[in-house]
Formats: C-alpha cells, sequence, structure tokens
C-alpha cells in the first residue's frame, strides 16, 4: 500500500470520463470552449483496463464517475456495466441532472444507489445564466424520478455572491423537504477563477452560510468520517447538510483521492496541476502494468497539498470534480 509521510493513502478515486460538459458554468469555464478533443480521450478499453488497475495498483475501494458531464459519454453505460463486476466498497455518480432521468434505468441496472447532482439554483433565469445551458426543470424532474426510485440523493450547491446568494435558504429548504443532503460548496480558486479579481468577489465562505442558515434554523454540527471532505450539520427535526469547507475548514490533511482524467492522465492532487499520463502503461501486460503504475502513484502521492487548498489553473471539469 502507498502511504505518505501524513498517513494518507489513496482510496476514493474520481474518473472524469469526458471533459466535455453541456453546460458552461460561469465559475468552471470562461466561455464554455472545448478544453480537449474527444479523440485524445482513452478508449472504451483502455478506460476499463486503467480503472481495474488503478484499483488494485492504488487499494481503491470507492470510486466516483465525473467529468466533464459522465451521462453525455457514449462510454458512459459500459462503463458502469464493467466497474460492476469489482470488488469496490462503493460506486457513485456525480452529475449535473440534464439526462439524469433517461439514464437512471442504466444507473439502477449497475446498481448504483446514490448519485450527486450539481444545482446551484431553483431560480430559472439564474440557472440559465450560471450554466449558460440546459434546463432546471428537466434537472428537477430528474431528481424526483431519482428519489421515487428509492436512490439516494445528495445535492451540491456552489454559492457564489454575484449570482445565487439568494438562494442559500431555497436550495436548503427544496432539499430537505425532500429528504435530500445538500451540500454547499465554497468556491474553488481554480481555472479561470485563479487569476481573476472575481473569485475574491464570488467567494461565500462557510460562516456566512452558517449566519444565513442561522436566521431561519437551529443547526448543530455532527461527525463525519475522517477522510470526508464535508463539515456536517444536523437542523433537528428537518434534515442535515454538508458544507465543503476547502477555504474555510480544508481537509487536504486527511485527503485519500486520486483522479483519472479522461486522457489517461494520473493527478494526486485537485490543487497541482502536475500530472502524470498512464497512457503507455495500458498496452502493457498486467503485471508490468502494476509494477509501473505504483511507482506512478508513489510520485502523484508526492503532489498532494500538506495542509490546504492553494489553488491552481487547471479546470475542475477537466480534471473531474
Ligand atoms: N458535470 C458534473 C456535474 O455538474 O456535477 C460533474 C463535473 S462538475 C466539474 C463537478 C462539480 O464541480 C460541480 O458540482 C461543480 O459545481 C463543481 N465545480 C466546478 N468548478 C468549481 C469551482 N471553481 N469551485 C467549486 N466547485 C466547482
Amino acid at each position: 500500500m502507498i502511504v505518505d509521510p501524513l498517513g494518507r493513502r489513496f482510496k476514493n478515486l474520481r474518473v472524469s470520463l469526458t471533459a466535455a460538459c453541456n453546460y458552461a458554468c460561469t465559475y468552471c469555464v470562461p466561455d464554455g470552449k472545448k478544453l480537449q478533443a474527444l479523440s485524445a480521450e482513452l478508449s472504451e478499453e483502455e478506460l476499463i483496463y486503467a480503472v481495474r488497475l488503478l484499483v488494485e495498483a492504488g487499494g481503491i475501494d470507492k470510486l466516483r464517475i465525473t467529468g466533464g458531464e459522465p451521462l453525455i459519454s457514449p462510454k458512459f453505460d459500459s462503463l458502469l456495466n464493467s466497474l460492476n463486476k469489482l470488488a469496490l466498497e462503493d460506486l457513485a455518480i456525480t452529475t449535473n441532472g440534464q439526462f439524469l432521468k433517461k439514464k437512471l434505468p442504466v444507473i439502477q441496472l449497475a446498481g448504483i444507489n446514490r448519485i450527486n447532482v450539481s444545482l446551484d439554483t431553483l431560480d430559472h433565469m439564474a440557472f440559465r445564466s450560471i450554466a449558460r445551458s440546459g434546463d432546471l426543470a428537466t434537472v428537477l424532474e430528474g431528481i424526483e424520478e431519482a428519489l421515487a426510485l428509492g436512490l439516494k440523493v445528495k445535492v451540491n450547491c456552489v454559492p457564489i455572491r454575484t449570482a445565487n446568494l439568494d438562494q442559500l435558504l431555497p436550495m436548503l429548504e427544496y432539499c430537505l423537504n425532500k429528504n435530500i443532503e445538500l451540500r454547499y460548496i465554497e468556491l474553488m480558486n481554480m481555472g479561470h477563477l485563479k487569476h481573476n479579481q472575481s473569485y475574491e468577489q464570488d467567494f461565500v465562505g462557510m460562516d456566512e452560510i452558517l449566519e444565513k442558515i442561522g436566521t431561519k434554523y437551529e443547526y448543530y454540527k455532527i461527525d463525519a468520517p475522517l477522510d470526508s471532505t464535508s463539515v456536517r450539520f444536523e437542523i433537528p427535526d428537518f434534515g442535515r447538510f454538508g458544507i465543503i469547507a476547502n477555504e474555510s475548514e480544508p481537509f487536504c490533511r486527511t485527503c485519500t483521492r486520486l483522479r483519472l482524467s479522461s486522457n489517461g492522465q494520473i493527478f494526486g492532487c485537485l490543487s497541482n496541476s502536475k500530472a502524470f499520463s498512464i497512457r503507455q502503461l495500458l498496452d502493457k501486460p498486467y503485471p508490468t502494468a502494476i509494477t509501473e503504475l505504483q511507482t506512478v502513484l508513489r510520485s502523484a502521492m508526492q503532489l498532494k497539498q500538506r495542509l490546504a487548498f492553494t489553488g491552481e489553473t487547471t479546470v475542475m471539469k477537466f480534471i473531474g470534480g
């Protein structure tokens, strides 16, 4: 097992199935331009082999499929099918929900019972101006359908001062009413935000989020697993919510995440653009590939930040959010 001097090991793998996305969220990409040609992506076979190797060489037991938007990838169905055969403790998906309703049968067939939907607002106009595409009603319909089928849904919402600050309570109440755990994600200093003053203007921290919630609800902090990214809270008689407080309460010290991008690059840290291509390993026989991959993983482990997220120009939809 690969363990660093702080005792961290890889446990959670995030696979960016594609860098392509049907949204162009203002805080994720500056103008929605394509980051990579589809032809640069790993093939279906390469991707499945890469994941199998990473699970075995890295000691991975939790896997999340993300992107870009994973549900628009032609590889989505067959990847789910193959992952189902790996002995994973947990398999989950992060999606913007636009094609959730359509893909629910495949998701259910693969035995996945947990899904995270990214949704920043319940206001139709604000939705269009943040995502610059898509349709709010379709996302809400997908969430309803997933809940009706018994899936556990979490909603991720990034508060942005100039775009959805008025949505802190409406988003919480929508989720509490549906027994969904809402997770506010503090805006990360990534991609085009890294060199843009709008980051400071738009950042909304945990204290401010809690202050707003406190105007209407009593809440208290509850325990979260050691390697959890979110600080979790309970509102008695109503439900729970969390805050991924990468700035206010950094979680680098216990980070167990590893990322595979859609073009076969390994990232050991969200806050470090240095990556290692494993593409050339994928033509090699299993024992050689495993040995070489372990060397790559040792180097990737050294990229992890010690204490706090410092920001990077890497774009979230490329590295796999
Ligand atoms: N398309 C999928 C979705 O929308 O969930 C998966 C990829 S998306 C990049 C994953 C998550 O990253 C979304 O919840 C999005 O809001 C979040 N994200 C992107 N850029 C971010 C940033 N700078 N700070 C915080 N969260 C960000």
